[in-house]
């Protein structure tokens, strides 16, 4: 197995087993060591500069802001500190730039990705989609009543005394990979992607299928290429929004591409001397911190 992929492998301690124990929470919030990171909106509160860093937040120096919270949990321990997360997502964006001013800014995740170092990327894509997930499960998919955080901030509970159903945080399983046929790599791009960008097809699981199978069908669905051997590559956290990106090398049974153009713009078979020479043609692969681009460079390693 290689380095793991990017927005993983913070080796951050879950602390899991202690979640359900009484009183936890406040524990966490009395110790010396405790640090919060704030989600508002989609957005995680930076600190901005030529290597961005997470704004970690003492809880003395801001209980203001916990109290007004809308969700709070306990994240983990790291060897410096005991993380917790919290959602402000209530705040109106002048109120949300008020608060955080001096402090750091409310920043997209995927813009400043790839700068972070992996301790601090996956600290925050962690905090990011638990609390995106919070947000969008306020009331009981079962009964419709309203749900309330439980066990740390890892469990909605429907508050209706008939109902009482646990939610759990939902992670959407796609699959990625990368269609050879041993010279040439198959690759796409959509429509609405940065000019020139072509990386690897992916899609979601759907019901009842198994990953392989998911593999060959989003393969054919978006260009009509069979896929024979299917082997797993790695797998990477992906929370824009609830991802979890499942990757696969696979080779190509067959090589005549016919474009599914309600999927992709294009699609096209490309050989490892045109990928190592892509930038020259105008065109670029995925971003650094991407599963994609990962699978593409292990493959042209291989040759
Ligand atoms: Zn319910």
């Amino acid at each position: 197995m290689g380095p793991m992929n990017f927005y993983a492998g913070g080796g951050l301690d879950r602390l899991a087993h202690l979640r359900t124990e009484d009183g936890w929470v406040e524990r966490v919030l009395g110790e010396e060591r405790a640090r919060v990171v704030a989600v508002w909106q989609t957005r995680n509160l930076v600190v901005a500069g030529d290597r961005p860093e997470p704004a970690l937040l003492p809880v003395e120096a801001i209980r203001p802001w916990l109290d007004e919270a809308r969700t709070l949990a306990v994240l983990g321990e790291s060897g410096r500190s005991l993380h917790l997360a919290i959602d402000v997502s209530h705040w109106s964006e002048e109120e949300a730039h008020r608060r955080a001013a001096g402090i750091g800014e409310w920043t997209d995740l995927r813009r400043v990705g790839p700068l972070l170092g992996r301790e601090d990327g996956s600290l925050l894509a962690y905090a990011r989609g638990l609390m995106w997930w919070h947000a969008r499960h306020r009331f009981c998919g079962v009964c419709g009543s309203p749900t309330d955080s439980a066990e740390a901030g890892h469990v909605r509970r429907c508050t209706d005394e008939s109902c009482k159903a646990s939610h759990f945080p939902r992670t959407d399983p796609a699959v990625i990979m990368l269609v050879h046929d041993g010279d040439r790599a198959l690759l796409g791009r959509q429509k609405v992607w940065p000019p020139g960008m072509y990386s690897t097809l992916a899609g979601f699981v759907e019901p009842g299928e198994s990953l392989e199978e998911t593999v060959a069908r989003e393969v054919f669905e978006e260009s009509g290429i069979r896929v024979a051997e299917v082997r797993y590559h790695s797998s990477q956290p992906w929370p824009f929004p609830a991802s979890l990106m499942i990757g696969f090398h696979a080779t190509a049974a067959t090589r005549s591409i016919r474009l599914n153009q309600s999927e992709l713009e294009d699609c096209g078979w490309f050989s490892r001397v045109e990928l190592r020479d892509f930038g020259q043609q105008g065109k670029a692969l995925p971003r650094a911190d991407s599963i994609a681009r990962r699978l593409i460079e292990d493959w042209l390693a291989q040759g």
